[in-house]
């Protein structure tokens, strides 16, 4: 299988160099060139198979023999062994047609463990046969930080810088990146805000020359074409449960970069009866507002009390785009040239198709303290601030009685203790066992002040040879 830029300019990839690539070279993301598809029968038959099977029935064509198959199968299940589940994304049901699919029960209770434990693992295999060396670098407002940490902590091959905004992330999302030691892990606290630590990194990958010779830099965010893969598995395997393909299941999404809910697309087309994917976004709405108004355009950043979804530009919708106009590169180029000059209109072509299939709601902190309240009190269920959003934008959506909606829980409460005190709880919100001692255990972190050329300094002097 090859991969291809959605700006149509950069070499077609397959799945090992994709996997060690950021942005494409002409500034697009790469996307499959066509999707492999499953028949009814065959995603009946997912029904029987436990998450690590299904995960290698949906992966193995798009690694597409780079990875022999026992190996990719070894990596799998170690992968998912590590969740504290053994269902590892299990449903739970709130409401007559209301479920949320839990992907907190990995290591670092956030769903992003589900592709970047995987990520981590991948990369060490194909560093370690090509016996080759990386620095990844990545800007987090919390929750990709960890899971990336978590996920490479253990590779030998790979040095790992980790931008979050200094005094900006709860203090559980900080010590579950600071706690985690070894030579190879360095977090740093950037005087400023995420999308500087974004900036930061961008203009990284642009110009490596801070970097040794033979290090290559690759990107651990949702462009990382691999995390988007991980991500389908859980959408066939939570509709199977509610019985597709007899039957269609609706979902709903808490997103920022478009990353998770663009698997879920990804899952429609490969042959999964989805009814609709709801874009829940809290108040930095710019999907909403597309969705809405046809039109892209940057409004400044607000703090909220679902950090992970403080964004003002979806990167991945370029994704969706791509698709949306018939993926002409040009064209999409084009148009993304237009958003760095303030304001980008689409096609109304473009968006009936996007509206036949997404719907959209921003929820604000008061509707998310008060939807955390009003699943609490209705079945004495807890819901985090990312997944309260989810649930109130799946209950407005105006889904049909008989078809299940499924709210994706992206992180587990205990992360964010000031939405659930916001919602009036006094509920102790107790950390998973294996993190009770997180408050105890020493960190480690460099504060470095909002500069480029200190950050890359940093870098250069911290990579090991
Ligand atoms: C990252 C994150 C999101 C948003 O996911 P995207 O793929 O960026 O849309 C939502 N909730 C939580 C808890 C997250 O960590």
């Amino acid at each position: 299988m090859k991969y291809i830029s959605t700006r149509g300019k950069a070499p077609a990839l397959n799945f090992e160099d994709v996997l060690l690539t950021g942005l494409a070279s002409d500034g697009g993301l790469y996307v499959p060139e066509t999707l492999p598809t499953f028949s009814a029968a065959e995603i009946g038959a997912m029904a029987a198979m436990d998450y690590p099977s299904l995960a290698q029935k949906i992966i193995t064509p798009f690694v597409d023999g780079c990875i022999p198959d026992s190996d990719l199968a070894a990596i799998i299940a170690d992968t998912y062994a590590e969740f504290r589940h053994s269902a590892v994304a299990p449903l739970v049901q709130l409401d007559h047609n209301q479920w949320v699919l839990e992907l907190f029960h990995g290591p670092t209770l956030a769903f992003k463990d589900f592709a970047l434990q995987l990520l981590g693992r991948l990369l060490d295999y194909v560093l370690e046969r090509r016996q080759q060396k990386v620095v990844i670098m990545g800007a987090t407002s919390g929750d990709t930080g960890s899971a990336a940490i978590e996920g490479c902590k253990r590779c030998s091959n790979i040095d790992i810088f980790i931008l979050h905004p200094h005094q900006r992330v709860s203090e559980v999302q900080r010590r579950q990146m600071t706690t985690v030691v070894g030579d190879n892990i360095h977090n740093l606290a950037i005087e400023g805000n995420f999308d500087d630590c974004q900036a930061m990194v961008k203009a990284s990958f642009a110009n490596r020359a801070f970097l040794p010779e033979d290090r290559g830099l690759v990107a651990v965010n949702s462009i990382n074409w691999a995390r988007i893969m991980a991500q389908i598995v859980y959408y066939f395997y939570a509709a199977v449960a509610l019985g597709a393909p007899a039957r269609k299941t609706a979902f709903s999404v808490p997103t920022g970069n478009f990353g998770d809910i663009f698997a879920g697309y990804l899952a429609h087309n490969m042959g999964l009866p989805v009814e609709r994917l709801v874009i829940a976004t809290n108040r930095n709405d710019v999907l909403h507002r597309v969705l809405t108004t046809s039109s892209m355009r940057r409004q400044p950043l607000q703090h909220t009390l679902s950090p992970s979804m403080d964004i003002t530009v979806s990167s991945n919708f370029e994704r969706l785009l791509f698709d949306l106009y018939d993926r002409d590169g040009a064209a999409i180029a084009d148009l993304l040239a237009r958003f760095d000059e303030g304001e980008i209109a689409f096609s109304e072509t473009a968006m009936a198709r996007a509206r036949s299939l997404f719907s959209s709601a921003c929820v604000d902190d008061e509707q998310t303290c008060a939807q955390i309240a009003a699943t609490w009190e209705n079945c004495e269920y807890l819901l985090d601030p990312h997944s309260a959003i989810g649930v109130r934008a799946a209950m407005t959506a105006g889904i049909a009685a008989d078809i299940p909606v499924v709210t994706l829980a992206t992180a587990h409460p205990a992360k964010f203790p000031d939405a659930v005190k916001g919602a009036g709880l006094n509920e102790e919100v107790g950390l998973p066992l294996h993190l009770r001692d997180l408050f105890e255990r020493p960190e480690r972190c460099s504060v470095l002040p909002n500069d480029l050329a200190a950050v890359q300094s940093f870098m250069a002097s911290n990579i090991r040879a």
